[in-house]
C-alpha cells in the first residue's frame, strides 16, 4: 500500500505514531489516569492505535491552560490574533498530504475526498475566520437628541467546542477557528472514533508559535471528557455538533447552568426532483449527494422524492450507477467509496435495512455488506443502497441512518411532494432540482429545513448561516452568527 509505506515520508508532524496524546498548554502529555482506549481502523477492522481516555482532571488541567492564556489572548491586537490563525490556515494546506491520509486511514473515507474537501475546507475555516477578525462589528442605535446606544461584543472567556466523526478536521476547525477568532480560549474534543487529525492540529499550533493554552485538544468517551467539559463551571458556552439524542442529554443536562449552545444536531434530508429538471445533471449530483463519505454527512439527500413523468428514468439510472459503486480500500487513489466508519455503525446502518425490508421495502440496490481485498478483508464496508416501496411514516423515512442508504418515492404535484418533504422531525437541509423558478422559490419558502439547496448540493459559501431546525438543532454557524454566538453582546447607553 503506497500511502502507508509514504506515511513517515509525508510529514514532519509527530503525532503520526500511532499512541496520540493530549494537547493541553502547548504541550503533549498522556492522560493523567494513564488509560487509553484503542483506535480502530474502519478499512481493516484492526487497532492501529491508542488514544487517550481523558476525564475530568484532564479537563481541569486545560481550563487551569486556558484561564492562564484569556487575558493575553482577548486583549491581542486583531491584526496579530488573525496573522496566527492565517498562519494555521497555511500549515493545514502545507500538511495536506499526511492530514489526508491520517484522515482517510483514521475514518475510512477515501483520501481523494479528504484531499478535495476535508482538508482544504479545514484551512479555509481558519481564513474565513482570520478576516472575520477584523471584520466583525457591532451596532449602535441612536436616540434622537437623547441618547446613544453602543453594542460591545466581547470573548465569552473559555469555550467547549466537541465535534463529530464523519469530517473530522472539516467540523472539529469550524469551531475552532471562530472560537478563536473572537477571543476565546478553546478546550476541544473531537470524537473518539477520529481522534487523529485533531490530534496533528496541536502540532500546527506548536509550529506556528499559537501562545500556549489559546486552544486545548482532550480526547476520549464523550460520556466522560465530553461530559466533563460541557459541565465545567468555568466553560461558559458549548458549541456541538454530533447526534440529535446527544444533542437533548447536553442540553438537558446546562439547561439550568445557563450556559450559551449551539446544537448541530442529524437530519432526515428530502431531495424534490421535478420533471422539469436537466436530468442527467440531477442524476449525478442527486447520487452524489446521496453517497458522498458513504452518506455519512449531516447534509446528504436519504429521502429522495421523484416526479411521476421520471420517475423510472431516474430510478433506472440512479440505480445503475450505484451498482458500478464498488466499495474499497480509502486509501488507494481512485477509491470513489470507502468504509464506514465502525463496527458498531456499520451494524447499525444494515439494521435499518432490515427493519426496511420487515417494513415492505424493495432493496433495488446494494443492501450487504462487502468484503474488501488484501489488507481490507475485515474492513466495514457496504454497498450504497436504494430501497423503494416505503411509507412515508415507514422507519427509514423517519429516522436518520446516516449511512449509504437512501429510499426513493414518486409524487405528482408540488403540494404532494412539500408535504411529503416536511413530514419529519428534522429540518436541517433540502435540495430542489427544478428548472421552474418560481416553483423553486416558493418551495424553498415552505419547506421546514435551515439549508435549501436549489440545482446544487453542498455548494458553501461561509457567510451564510448554517444549521438546521426542529430535531437538527438550535442556533446557526457559519460567518458572523458564529462570530455572534463566541462573544457576548453588552448595550451601553450614554445619555447626552
Ligand atoms: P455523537 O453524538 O455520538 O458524538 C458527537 C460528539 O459528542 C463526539 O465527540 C462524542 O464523543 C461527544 N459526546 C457523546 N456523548 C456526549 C456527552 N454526553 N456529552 C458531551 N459530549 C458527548 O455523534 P456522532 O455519532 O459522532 O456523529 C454523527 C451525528 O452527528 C449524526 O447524527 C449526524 O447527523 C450529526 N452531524 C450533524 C452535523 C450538523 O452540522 N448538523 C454535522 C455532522 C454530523
Amino acid at each position: 500500500m503506497d500511502n502507508v509505506d509514504n506515511l513517515s515520508n509525508l510529514s514532519n508532524l509527530k503525532n503520526l505514531d500511532n499512541t496520540i496524546e493530549n494537547f493541553i498548554d502547548g504541550q503533549y502529555q498522556a492522560p493523567l489516569n494513564n488509560n487509553y482506549l484503542d483506535n480502530i481502523e474502519p478499512a481493516t477492522g484492526l487497532v492501529y492505535g491508542k488514544i487517550p481516555n481523558s476525564d475530568q482532571d484532564d479537563v481541569e488541567q486545560a481550563v487551569k491552560a486556558a484561564e492562564q492564556a484569556l487575558p493575553a489572548w482577548r486583549s491581542l491586537d486583531l491584526e496579530q490574533r488573525a496573522d496566527y490563525l492565517m498562519a494555521i490556515a497555511q500549515e493545514i494546506e502545507h500538511q495536506l498530504e499526511p492530514l489526508a491520509l491520517a484522515e482517510a486511514q483514521d475514518n475510512g473515507k477515501p483520501i481523494s475526498l479528504a484531499k478535495m474537501v476535508d482538508i482544504p475546507r479545514a484551512a479555509s475555516n481558519f481564513k474565513f475566520f482570520a478576516h472575520a477578525c477584523s471584520q466583525f462589528a457591532s451596532e449602535s442605535h441612536a436616540m434622537n437628541n437623547t441618547a446613544i446606544n453602543y453594542t460591545l461584543r466581547q470573548p465569552v472567556g473559555i469555550v467547549g467546542c466537541i465535534s463529530p466523526w464523519n469530517l473530522p478536521l472539516y467540523l472539529f476547525t469550524w469551531k475552532i477557528a471562530p472560537a478563536l477568532a473572537a477571543g476565546n480560549c478553546v478546550i476541544a474534543k473531537p470524537s473518539e472514533i477520529t481522534p487523529k487529525t485533531a490530534a496533528m492540529l496541536g502540532e500546527i499550533c506548536q509550529k506556528v508559535g499559537l501562545p500556549k493554552g489559546v486552544l486545548n485538544i482532550l480526547h476520549g468517551n464523550g460520556a466522560t471528557v465530553g461530559s466533563a467539559i460541557c459541565n465545567h463551571p468555568k466553560i461558559k458556552a458549548i458549541s456541538f455538533t454530533g447526534g440529535t439524542a446527544t444533542g437533548a442529554e447536553i442540553a438537558t443536562q446546562l439547561a439550568p447552568k445557563f450556559k450559551k449552545l449551539s446544537l448541530e444536531l442529524g437530519g432526515k434530508n428530502p431531495a424534490l426532483i421535478f420533471d422539469d429538471c436537466n436530468i442527467d445533471k440531477t442524476i449525478n449530483e442527486v447520487f452524489r449527494a446521496s453517497f458522498a463519505n458513504q452518506g455519512q454527512i449531516c447534509l446528504c439527500a436519504s429521502r429522495l422524492y421523484v416526479q411521476r413523468g421520471i420517475y423510472e428514468k431516474f430510478k433506472s439510472a440512479l440505480v445503475e450507477k450505484a451498482k458500478k459503486l464498488i466499495p474499497a480500500d480509502p486509501l488507494l487513489d481512485d477509491t470513489k467509496m470507502g468504509a464506514i466508519v465502525s463496527k458498531a455503525h456499520l451494524d447499525k446502518v444494515l439494521s435499518y435495512i432490515e427493519i426496511a425490508k420487515e417494513e415492505g421495502g424493495t432493496i433495488l440496490a446494494g443492501g450487504k455488506q462487502v468484503l474488501g481485498e488484501g489488507r481490507c478483508q475485515r474492513g466495514y464496508f457496504l454497498q450504497p443502497t436504494i430501497i423503494e416501496g416505503l411509507s412515508n411514516s415507514a422507519t427509514c423515512n423517519q429516522q436518520e441512518i446516516f449511512g449509504p442508504v437512501i429510499t426513493i418515492q414518486p409524487f405528482d404535484t408540488d403540494e404532494q411532494a412539500l408535504a411529503l418533504a416536511n413530514e419529519s422531525d428534522y429540518g436541517l437541509a433540502a435540495t430542489i432540482w427544478t428548472n421552474n423558478l418560481s416553483r423553486a422559490h416558493q418551495l424553498a419558502e415552505q419547506i421546514n429545513t435551515g439549508i435549501v439547496w436549489i440545482n446544487c448540493w453542498l455548494l458553501r459559501d461561509l457567510r451564510t448561516p448554517f444549521g438546521g431546525m426542529n430535531h437538527s438543532g438550535v442556533g446557526r454557524e457559519g460567518g458572523l452568527e458564529a462570530m455572534r454566538f463566541f462573544t457576548e453582546p453588552k448595550n451601553v447607553c450614554i445619555k447626552y
